[in-house]
């Protein structure tokens, strides 16, 4: 069942979201060569509990009793990692790119955003598979509209993906978010517009392309949560938390970068 928002309901969404998009900012200056992925980590965890907030995926489990649950605030996830990657003590290096996922919960809401940043110089193609994720995202956004169907939101980036070259994975979708930080529906990256769900007010959707430099296959490494590209080339992820008004979409995660994307 796809639980839809009052608009009281949205604004304790808002507050969620905004902490996710206050600890991106945060982040930003200290993604850096030399930047130890442990440290980012503690300083988002401070920042989100000193927000009145918890970190949502911190003990998250991934309900399989083999796998422990998630063990930190932050997912980072570099070069040839898609998603869930588990910080460590490993430093950052020059040229690699870097995914960091947000995950709060404030009220009894959550609030769930990602972007994938640059490590200082790197190399172009890194850079524009960043873009084009990036834009694909902002193409998604674009269709979350009352009327629509959820894979116009789908299409709309795996068209974009596809278009400039890349692969869109998918073992791996968006979600609803709510009272839950995993509602329905599903939002896949991919899809045929004109098919499933119709999109209605009230809506909250966490719409999140992850995009691999070369094929859209994946792997899951030792530690039972990392996703990694099987060819190892590199992968890019960004994801903003959407409500959907009766005007259109309305992005709850960061604001700030709007105005770049
Ligand atoms: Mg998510």
């Amino acid at each position: 069942m796809i639980h839809r928002k009052t608009e009281q309901e949205i604004e304790l969404m808002r507050e969620s979201n905004q902490i996710v998009s206050d600890v991106h900012r945060l982040l930003m200056s200290h993604v850096k060569p030399g930047a130890r992925v442990s440290e980012l980590d503690a300083m988002a965890e401070d920042f989100i509990r000193a927000s009145g907030a918890l970190p949502a995926f911190k003990g998250y489990s991934s309900g399989s009793r083999s796998i422990p649950d998630f063990p930190a605030t932050l997912c980072v996830s570099i070069d040839d990692e898609v998603v869930h990657g588990i910080p460590t003590e490993r430093a950052l290096e020059e040229g690699q790119i870097v995914s960091i996922d947000v995950g709060t919960e404030k009220n009894g809401f959550f609030g769930d955003g990602a972007i994938t940043l640059p490590v200082g110089r790197v190399d172009p193609e890194k850079q524009r598979l960043m873009d084009v994720t990036r834009e694909s995202l902002f193409r998604g956004i674009a269709k979350a509209v009352p009327g629509g169907k959820l894979q116009d939101i789908s299409a709309a980036i795996q068209q974009h993906v596809e278009e400039n070259g890349f692969a869109v994975v998918r073992d791996l979708v968006g979600h609803g978010i709510g009272r839950k930080l995993h509602e329905e529906p599903p939002v896949p990256n991919f899809g045929r517009a004109g098919n499933g769900p119709t999109l209605d007010v009230g809506m909250t959707l966490a719409i999140e392309p992850m995009v691999n430099y070369g094929s859209f296959k994946v792997r899951i490494a030792a530690n039972g949560w990392t996703v990694l590209t099987r060819d190892g080339s590199a992968s890019a992820h960004f994801e903003h938390t959407v409500y959907i008004s009766k005007d259109g979409p309305v992005t709850l995660t960061n604001h700030f970068e709007r105005k770049n994307g």
